[in-house]
């Protein structure tokens, strides 16, 4: 089944505000889908507040890992709930100007988020949760009636809202899910972000492609990443028949080059590939700083999970596979302790030095282009070197 078709609010906002929840989570994207499925599962009262309208797209080249595909089949959503259609990639391929190495890679399913989110909030509103839809959430500085509830502030989006502030609803556990922004957080400045020095900035397009047209590489079964000297870009089919284009650049560079197109036209030929005549026409999505992380991941009843808690650049599958393993992890932890905060916080620093060590080498080598390249004409010669990489960066 694909569920591609829009997702109402299930609640308007006043009605909302009429309950308090055990749950409100702050986000609809992957970790907010995914917490909200757990939860209402486990029979608690879950509100899912989300900023967009649904389907959207999201800067993300959509690549899902083993790991992520296991997680989506506990959460319900594969095989039944994506479309036949999303391609499967078994390659990839580095390309530095005229070298390429090709690597075998465990099979991964590359699908548009707009896609995938689509089926994970249905999955989450199936269980038994709840979604108000274009309304932003935000971390209430007011004080709750009661010590044990926190307050959010909900604010329409939508302009043809009936109600048109902003209204306040009451929960016992706040789980911010909004990505990298954490805009929720945004008014209070106690929560802690660190940007990395040097940090680069992600973009995204899709382009219309039919499965005869022709390009400079195969792109059958392929995930290009296409490494020059202001960034590198992943290309790969994805599912509808388009091509998803996902890339990490300077900012430096972008500006230099006077805007993502531009930049991303120097880099490709850089690497000498030539990709559709529709690129000329793509509309670039961009995000801020990727290099981030936030601290604490707990605290006074709020939950920080997904990209909130941070993000290092490297896209191989491990930004969503730590969403949906956090949303899991959380979702076991929420109202079974009284140290459930600490709980977070000790799971959360376990697991970010063990998965984002790899991803923190894979960025390092990625900036320095000619020594990556010997890097990679070694790694060649290394096919079992090479494979402990891939299995610990893809995980
Ligand atoms: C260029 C690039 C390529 C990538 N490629 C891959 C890849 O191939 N494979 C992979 O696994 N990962 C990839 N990632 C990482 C992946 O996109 C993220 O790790 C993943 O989306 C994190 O999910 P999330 O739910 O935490 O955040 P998001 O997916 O960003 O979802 C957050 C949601 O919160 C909503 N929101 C924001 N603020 C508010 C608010 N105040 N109130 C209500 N709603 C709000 C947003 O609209 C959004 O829907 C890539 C990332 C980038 C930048």
């Amino acid at each position: 089944m694909n569920d591609s078709k829009s997702i109402d609010s299930t609640l308007s906002i006043c009605q909302a505000a009429k309950e308090t929840w055990d749950v409100v989570v702050l986000g609809g994207g992957i970790a907010g889908s995914a917490i909200g499925i757990h939860l209402a599962r486990r029979g608690l009262s879950v509100l899912i507040v989300e900023s967009k309208r649904f389907p959207r797209e999201k800067v993300c080249g959509g690549c899902l890992n083993a790991r992520s595909q296991h997680f989506l089949e506990t959460l319900g959503i594969l095989p039944e709930r994506l479309p036949t259609d999303a391609p499967v990639i078994k390659e990839l391929h580095i390309r530095l100007r005229n070298h390429v190495s090709r690597w075998q890679v465990p099979n991964m399913l590359s699908v548009r988020r707009s896609t995938l989110d689509i089926a994970l909030l249905h999955q989450a509103l199936d269980s038994g949760a709840h979604c108000v839809m274009e309304t932003r959430g935000q971390v209430s500085q007011q004080t709750s009636r009661s010590p044990h509830h926190h307050r959010i502030d909900l604010i329409p989006v939508d302009p043809s809202c009936s109600t048109k502030t902003a209204v306040s609803i009451d929960a016992r556990r706040v789980v911010v899910a909004a990505g990298l922004s954490r805009s929720p957080l945004a008014m209070d400045k106690t929560w802690d972000v660190k940007i990395a020095k040097g940090s680069r900035i992600g973009c995204h397009c899709l382009l219309e492609s039919d499965a005869q047209e022709q390009f400079s590489i195969e792109m059958d079964q392929v995930l290009h990443m296409l490494v020059g000297s202001s960034g590198y870009i992943g290309v790969c089919r994805t599912d509808g028949g388009f091509l998803d284009l996902a890339a990490a650049l300077d900012p430096v560079a972008v500006r230099a080059h006077g805007g993502i197109a531009p930049c991303i036209q120097s880099l490709l030929a850089e690497t000498g590939v030539r990709l559709s005549s529709q690129m000329e026409h793509a509309s670039w999505e961009g995000t801020p700083w990727l290099t981030r992380s936030s601290w604490p991941a707990a605290r006074n009843g709020i939950f920080l999970v997904g990209d909130s808690l941070g993000y290092i650049e490297p896209f191989t599958g491990e930004g969503m596979s730590w969403a949906m393993a956090g949303s899991e992890a959380l979702a076991g932890i929420l109202f079974k302790s009284e140290r459930e905060e600490e709980q977070w916080n000790e799971w959360v620093a376990r697991h970010r030095r063990w998965s984002q060590s790899i991803a923190k080498w894979v960025s390092r080598q990625a900036r320095r282009p000619t020594w990556a390249r010997v890097l990679l004409t070694g790694l060649d010669w290394l096919p079992m070197l090479r494979k402990r990489i891939l299995k610990k960066a893809m995980q």
